[in-house]
């Protein structure tokens, strides 16, 4: 967005789809880079930008980037980081930006109100109403930012079959009805980013008397939580164990172990709380606890731990599931289908909101546009919102004179 000479970006996003791996625009001239939230598809194309440019996002947001990057073995962005806190508007010359947290899948996550030459705007970022922290949705929905002349709205769920979605809440209730009714040990497959998720499975295993075993990389994103709350579970919780010995941990305990400088004392830390458990622990009782893994892995630790009853549960979004033929996630498919003893469910809430929830905050915030945003179905916004403005990528949209014009 550009007002007089200044000029900002809101979010350089990965293509989940593979789309696009190169930013669509001419970089030269940006002022700003303000990033949403730390999912990959709100950051993925901004180590494309000047190192010089400065990044602004929320602390825990940059943490859990780097944590994900560190993990995966991958070069670190290099971000000239300026950290932004919910509602605290930061100046970028005439241009003023103003984070608002919203609830997501991602547990810092901001939609921007962008205010510069008499004109609003409001970015939803991405979004939802049905997650723990729900109440930012109700709160905006009470409170919203007036005179906005252009809302860009995510439509992530837009023409998705599965309109009728679980709350976070229903997860948690279906999570406990599993750990209660399964007498064997209950695998979950979900992301270690979704503190909401974690937070519920972790609900589920303690109400049902179970202990929640989660990974090192698990294990230190709830340390890193630490930044923003001292109130989801981590490690130094009674009820959490971290597996932290033999192969399960190997290539997690040698990326912490090598880089000191950004994990200090925390592995030590997770032996000297007695946080730690292994294989062996688990096989002697394997129905006593709830294990947040890969799949890949599962298949193996089952073997180890001489268990043939078991229930996994596939905590992600659905099309995650790759059913390539040959394809990794394909074959442990067909094994857990051919095992008559193990159970396979999916339980997942979406991370963005449902239409209505997408309606609600339209209606109450009545834009002058609404201009559709991450989305495979901008052409069926007209169908549920007015003042539809169509916007191609890399096509500009003057709110001064309400004027469109192809960038050449
Ligand atoms: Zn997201």
């Amino acid at each position: 967005m550009r007002s007089g000479k200044r000029r900002i970006l809101l979010d350089a996003g990965l293509p989940l789809d593979g789309s696009a791996t190169t930013l669509p625009l001419r970089v030269e001239g940006i002022d700003a880079l303000f990033v949403s939230h730390c999912h990959p598809d709100h950051y993925g194309l901004a180590s494309q930008l000047p190192e010089d440019l400065p990044v602004y996002l929320g602390e825990l947001t940059w943490r859990f980037i780097r944590a994900r990057h560190v993990f995966m073995n991958e070069d670190l962005p290099n971000f000239t980081t300026r950290f932004m806190h919910p509602w605290e508007t930061i100046d970028i010359g005439e241009i003023k930006v103003t984070p608002y947290l919203m609830d997501h899948s991602s547990p810092e996550a901001f939609a921007f109100l962008v205010e510069a030459d008499g004109k609003r705007l409001f970015y939803s970022g991405d979004f939802r109403g049905h997650g723990r922290k729900g109440k930012l949705l109700k709160n905006l929905l009470s409170n919203p930012p007036k005179k906005i002349d252009a809302m860009l709205v995510e439509g992530t769920t837009l023409g998705r079959k599965d309109q009728h979605q679980l709350s976070e809440a229903d997860v948690e209730q279906e999570l406990l009805s599993i750990a209660q009714n399964e007498s064997g040990p209950v695998f979950i497959v979900c992301s270690g980013q979704n503190i909401d998720r974690i937070v519920s499975i972790f609900r589920a295993a303690k109400k049902a008397g179970r202990t929640l075993v989660i990974d090192i990389y698990t294990a230190w994103i709830l340390e890193e939580m630490r930044c923003v709350t001292q109130n989801t579970p981590a490690m130094d919780w009674g009820g959490i164990k971290v597996l932290a010995h033999g192969w399960p941990a190997s290539r997690q305990y040698a990326t912490a172990k090598s880089q000191p400088d950004i994990f200090g004392g925390f592995l030590r830390r997770i032996y000297s709380l007695n946080a730690d458990i292994n294989l062996d622990t688990i096989r002697s009782n394997p129905g006593d606890y709830m294990i947040k893994a890969n799949l890949w892995p599962i298949k193996r630790m089952l073997q180890e731990t001489g268990t043939s009853k078991a229930t996994i549960i596939y905590s992600l979004w659905p099309g995650y599931m790759s059913s390539e033929p040959g394809s990794r996630d394909m074959e442990i498919f067909e094994w857990i289908n051919d095992a008559p003893s193990l159970t396979f469910k999916q339980v997942h809430a979406s991370g963005h909101a449902d239409l209505e929830s997408l309606q609600a905050l339209v209606k109450t915030i009545a834009p002058a546009k609404v201009i559709p945003i991450h989305t495979e179905m901008k052409n069926a916004y007209d169908k549920h919102f007015q003042q539809v403005c169509l916007l191609d990528d890399g096509q500009s949209l003057t709110l001064k004179n309400m004027e469109n014009s192809k960038r050449k």
